[in-house]
């Protein structure tokens, strides 16, 4: 059950809410965000929601039969839209391609990458300089530094940044290169690192875990949201089954049931998904087809010689002509609703 405060609720009058709500025999936290204030109350028995919902404070009540709450469609039916500025809204039906290389490597490549992007009509470039490799000998990224040239170069070009946040220490340094953070597949259930990221206001795009189910990426957005930030992403990559013909295999059914247990938007990631260059193409075409809010895909000029992930990254020519079909595609989906 959640309990939206009137914006007026003075701190005694949420004291009396809170005690009304133990009164009923449910257990009761209280949260603020940068766009409201709650009570997300649980517990079991049923209870007349009027008897709280007609108390001074309140705005509003509503019963959610999620476990998770706050994230859940039950309680807000209009999607969520996530606007990073100067005019790039994703979410309820405004598309973002997000695009770049899984890891920035160094100016040249972000100038180019960048370019090529601004011809294309991409406004978010993606790249990773705190980078969690399988191997501690693999390329670990350029670190804040490389993030810098990163956020400079974007921001000549009009271009968003989202960048993987690796740990809690690394939120501050960040926060001024980025926009949107990235909690990676391995992270996805670093509860520490969720709750910090609670506390700051800008968006936050949680990736499913690698063996993690529909319901965890829910609970680990519901983490950040109750930690104090409503500006949350999802993303389907691939989850690990018994198949080895991909490097994940894609969980298509997660981007309709996400969008119907939840309002905050969904994007899909083809390129770690599959993990196969060849095939980037079709899987992010099943994904927009399926009613992704947005991808992330990866692109770099020359994947052959990339740090990471050089097998699944798309060329130029392969990453404009996806660029193409998706908003072709795009144009058909708008058609059928
Ligand atoms: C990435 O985006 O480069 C990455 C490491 O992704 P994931 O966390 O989904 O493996
Ligand atoms: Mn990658």
């Amino acid at each position: 059950m959640i309990i939206h405060l009137a914006p007026d609720c003075t701190e005694s009058i949420q004291t009396d809410i809170l005690c009304a709500v133990r009164a009923v025999g449910y257990t009761p936290t209280a949260v603020q965000t940068q766009f409201g204030r709650y009570i997300v109350c649980i517990g079991k028995q049923p209870i007349d929601i009027r008897v709280l919902g007609s108390l001074p404070g309140v705005r509003d009540i509503y019963y959610v039969s999620d476990d998770y709450q706050l994230v859940s469609r039950k309680w807000k039916l209009e999607r969520t839209t996530i606007d990073l500025g100067d005019g790039v809204t994703l979410g309820n039906g405004a598309f973002q391609i997000m695009a770049g290389p899984c890891s920035i490597e160094s100016e040249e490549q972000v100038c180019s990458i960048a370019q090529h992007l601004q011809r294309c009509g991409v406004r978010i470039m993606r790249g990773g300089v705190f980078k969690p490799r399988s191997s501690p000998y693999s390329f670990r990224g350029l670190g804040l530094e490389g993030l810098k040239i990163f956020a400079r170069i974007c921001r000549e070009h009009g271009i968003k940044v989202i960048s993987e946040v690796m740990e809690a220490a690394q939120i501050e340094p960040m926060y001024e290169y980025i926009d949107i953070y990235q909690v990676g597949a391995r992270n996805s259930q670093n509860f520490n690192l969720l709750d910090e990221l609670g506390k700051v206001d800008k968006p936050v795009m949680i990736k499913r875990g690698i063996s993690g189910t529909i319901e965890e990426l829910l609970y680990s957005a519901e983490y950040v949201f109750s930690a104090g930030n409503e500006r949350l992403l999802l993303c389907e990559r691939g989850i690990r089954t018994y198949e080895r013909a991909s490097r994940n295999t894609f969980d298509i059914n997660a981007i309709p049931i996400l969008q119907d247990k939840s309002h905050l938007p969904v994007i899909v990631d083809p390129s770690h998904a599959i993990g196969l260059r060849e095939f980037v193409a079709p899987v992010a075409l099943a994904g927009v087809a399926a009613g992704a809010d947005g991808i992330i895909v990866e692109v770099h000029e020359t994947p052959e010689e990339a740090a990471s992930d050089g097998a699944q990254t798309l060329n130029y020519e392969e990453s404009e002509q996806l660029f193409h079909q998706i908003r072709a595609l795009l144009s058909v989906r708008q058609s059928f609703s």
